[in-house]
């Protein structure tokens, strides 16, 4: 039910569909109705699928969904078989929807009926959800299991700044998915509802650097957000004295358990705080040079008296992107402030990224150093319990469920991420069929999907070379080719190479690609000595066929390889 709210995810571009959010049904429906709609033969059918839009889904899969020819005649389409299987369980799931061509028909021609049905079915079944937003990543637990030890020491550190003290710099270190960003997003919600509490001017600036990956981004973000809050306080302050002025003009004696000697005084004062209001001015998103952005943010962070804490997310990504200058001009701005302080709190994913930087930012950024270690099966059971507790119904899972999760996500370098990933994944497999409760089957279904959609992803986004060389060993593999050796596979590649005009690398080269793909975890590649003949590589895919060829072919320039067979039939008929 309020699957409709979500905003998409990330990578999932052709998430433009009201009903659903996940990228495992959007696949298929919207992929499905172009073949099956040249699949429907009368005009009036491909009209009222035409003008419906995205809404016929429901209906073609169920008219067409038993076509096995649909999935094959497109080409590019990108259909998994665990999309398959659960559109088809849809399908023949639901009882009372045995007519679903016609009701589509009817939402054309017939303008009578104010609706014809098509979400009622999917909205008749007693959801399994209560509340799916907690399995989200935007979701800020309020709990954190297994994190007490790491938690209680970021708040042991930063709690000077409670105190108007400085708190040294901390650099936190973890693999993805090991909690880093909720504890940190945890602590700095109770130090700063704490500093409001006991009045003590102290601030968390919260910046995730892969998306702000730049110096002159990141400094810029730090100093508009402090001359809002500067403008705030300038406004604050204004008020109180325009009120004591007009007090004052009545009965200037109230003057006298002020700052203010005279009248002039306080005008004089009211004068500042408005140049003051007009001079802070916003640094833009580009065009200003370095040092002006960096100067503009000194003076707002040193307007008044405050502790401030800089957290930055994903530090590794900025240093990676634009070097250490940032932190290196961040970490020595206290000797120079001279009402505020700063400390700055890095969060990496990668646990030698200080290697890169320059030995006074290290010693400087790395004061406390806090490690997240990944968890253990066990320790993502009791994260997963939690949350699954205030996401599904009372009674939808089955004892397995969170054990099988669990166990998946914990092969995968223990991520939680990838724990809730599943779960939640599961759990809208197990809506989408109609079952009344989410099982072991549903799991597993979910981890072949997200392995999927992560090589997809992988495949999509590579070079155009490797693609080639990818495509070459498909191709080999559909023939039947066991044990394909490099030779093979740069036979075939030049064939591909010359026949969409692109460069042909060296054998040397594409053996290197070869290593990459197997890295990636899309080839499985072996050494295996030949003798006095030296050395070659022997791989398989370690990846689907049908569904990777699909995405190679998806890319403009594979896609104008009209038909490979001819020349790789030609290599085994000689
Ligand atoms: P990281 O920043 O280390 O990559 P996150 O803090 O983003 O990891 O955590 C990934 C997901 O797992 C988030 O949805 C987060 O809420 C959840 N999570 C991580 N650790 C815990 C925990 N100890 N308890 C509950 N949820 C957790
Ligand atoms: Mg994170």
């Amino acid at each position: 039910m309020d699957e409709g709210e979500h905003t998409s995810q990330a990578g999932e571009s052709e998430d433009s569909g009201g009903e659903t959010d996940d990228p495992f049904t959007t696949d298929g429906d919207l992929d499905d109705p172009p073949s099956s709609s040249t699949d429907h033969q009368t005009d009036p059918d491909r009209e009222s699928i035409d003008s419906t839009g995205s809404d016929i889904t429901v209906g073609t899969d169920d008219g067409t969904g038993s076509d096995p020819d649909t999935d094959g005649g497109t080409g590019g389409d990108v259909d998994t078989e665990v999309t398959t299987d659960t559109d088809v369980d849809v399908g023949s799931g639901g009882r009372d929807r045995s007519t679903p061509d016609v009701d589509f028909d009817g939402v054309v021609l017939d303008d009578e009926d104010e609706n014809q049905g098509l979400f009622d079915d999917l909205l008749s079944g007693e959801p399994i959800f209560e509340n799916k937003e907690v399995l989200r990543p935007s979701y800020t637990p309020h709990e954190l299991p297994h994190r007490n030890d790491q938690i209680n020491r970021m708040a042991t550190i930063l709690v000077s700044a409670l105190r108007g003290e400085t708190p040294s710099n901390i650099l936190i270190y973890g693999k993805t998915g090991t909690g880093k960003t909720a504890s940190a997003k945890f602590v700095s919600q109770e130090l700063e509802s704490t500093s409001q509490k006991y009045d003590v001017p102290c601030e968390v600036e919260y910046i995730n650097c892969e998306v702000t990956d730049t110096q002159y981004r990141v400094l810029a973000q730090l100093a508009n957000t402090f001359i809002e809050k500067n403008q705030q306080v300038i406004a604050d302050r204004l008020d109180r004295c325009r009120e004591l002025r007009s007090e004052a003009t009545d009965d200037p004696g109230v003057l006298a358990t002020t700052e203010f000697a005279t009248l002039d005084d306080l005008d004089a004062r009211i004068d500042e705080l408005e140049t003051d209001a007009e001079e802070m001015e916003e640094v833009p998103m580009t065009g200003w040079p370095t040092d002006r952005v960096y100067s503009t943010f000194f003076e707002a962070v040193d307007y008044h008296e405050r502790v401030v804490v800089i957290m930055l997310d994903e530090i590794d990504k900025l240093v990676e992107k634009s070097g250490d200058d940032t932190l290196y001009n961040l970490s020595r701005m206290n000797s120079e402030l001279e009402k505020s302080r700063i400390s700055i709190m890095g969060i990496s994913n990668d646990l030698k990224f200080t290697d890169f930087l320059d030995p006074r930012v290290k010693s400087s950024l790395g004061e406390e150093e806090i490690v997240f270690p990944p968890y253990d099966a066990n320790q993502l059971r009791d994260i997963l319990q939690h949350r699954a507790d205030i996401a599904f119904k009372e009674e939808a899972l089955t004892d397995d469920v969170i054990p099988l999760c669990a166990a998946f996500a914990a092969q995968e370098h223990g991520d939680a991420r990838r724990a809730l990933d599943l779960l939640r994944t599961a759990g809208e497999l197990a809506e989408r069929s109609q079952a009344e409760i989410v099982g072991e089957k549903h799991v597993r279904q979910a981890q072949d999907k997200i392995e999927l959609d992560r090589v997809v992803e992988v495949v999509r986004t590579l070079p155009t070379q490797s693609k080639i060389v990818l495509f070459a060993v498909i191709l080999l593999e559909k023939n039947g080719v066991h044990n394909i050796n490099t030779g093979e596979v740069f036979n075939i590649y030049k064939r591909l190479c010359e026949e969409i005009d692109a460069d042909v690398l060296t054998q040397r080269r594409v053996t290197d690609l070869i290593s990459e793909l197997d890295m990636l975890g899309i080839v499985n590649a072996v050494v295996v000595s030949k003798g006095r003949y030296g050395r070659t590589k022997e791989m398989g895919l370690s990846v689907p066929v049908e569904e990777t060829e699909a995405v190679l072919l998806s890319d403009s320039r594979l896609g104008d390889i009209e038909n490979a067979q001819p020349f790789v039939q030609a290599r085994f008929d000689n």
